[in-house]
């Protein structure tokens, strides 16, 4: 089963966010989304899980056309999206943070609180599950966030910058986890990431973004010898 973008454009006003834009996630594979700020990586997360309708071009869920379906819909189906920023509700334990998750996708209130102990508990977060959201570190917080999409039973993970803010150590462990998570669940997992030591050893493929275009995409030792590449993304950091 594969998520499918093809030719997908999105402009905001005279902005071409996301120009003509074609990738495929298969269940089981990682792939790391990069490129440089502002070069649409969000935008193209947002038109694949229903939070952006594209101006063209077609998302395919498991070879269905995913056109005009709510960002529910997309969950439903099994692709769920996590956000830059986490957001957790704070007055809210950190088990209730994950059962609204599944509540608010039609699961039952007592399945959903098993459902919630159960992936806390995955995430080596067991013990924080009676505190309030507002009291957890930022690591914490963003494994929270992990958890919420976790709980959903995606088919299809896709994650806006996991590691942004966390140290080296904090940030390794993340892409333990990732993997982990691919592993126990076979998700196709799409990841954000500007840690190039991170989505390198973590991802099967790499998708580059440049001012909303496709600039490279190949295994993470093609990508860095794509002439292409190394020009637009070593130039965007120096
Ligand atoms: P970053 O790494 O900084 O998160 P990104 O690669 O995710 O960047 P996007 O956030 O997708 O990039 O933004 C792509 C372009 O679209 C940028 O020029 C941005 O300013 C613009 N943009 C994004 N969302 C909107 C919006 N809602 N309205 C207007 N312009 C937007």
């Amino acid at each position: 089963m594969e998520l499918e973008a093809s030719g997908v454009t999105v402009r905001f006003g005279g902005i071409r966010a996301v120009e003509d834009v074609s990738l495929r996630l298969a269940e089981g594979e990682i792939v790391g989304l990069i490129g440089p700020n502002g070069a649409g990586k969000t935008t193209l997360v947002n038109v694949l899980s229903g939070f952006q309708r594209p101006r063209t071009g077609q998302i395919r869920v498991g070879g269905e056309n995913a056109r005009g379906w709510s960002a529910h819909a997309f969950a439903r189906r099994g692709v769920v999206r996590t956000f830059q920023a986490v957001r957790l509700f704070s007055g809210l334990t950190v088990a209730e943070n994950v059962e609204t998750a599944l509540l608010s996708t039609g699961v039952g209130r007592a399945a959903a609180r098993t459902r919630a102990r159960d992936i806390l508990g995955y995430l080596h977060l067991a013990e924080r599950a009676d505190m309030g959201a507002s009291a957890l570190s930022y690591g914490d917080e963003r494994r929270v966030g992990i958890a919420r999409a976790l709980a959903m039973e995606p088919k299809f993970l896709l994650l806006d910058e996991p590691a942004a803010g966390l140290n080296i150590g904090e940030a390794e462990e993340l892409g333990k986890t990732i993997a982990g998570i691919r592993d126990d669940f076979g998700c196709g997992t799409l990841v954000i990431e500007h840690n190039m030591a991170l989505v390198t050893n973590l991802c099967e493929r790499l998708h580059v973004l440049a001012t909303g275009r496709t600039l490279a995409e190949g295994t993470p030792a093609e990508v860095m010898s794509n002439p292409a590449f190394k020009d637009a993304y070593l130039g965007a950091a120096a």
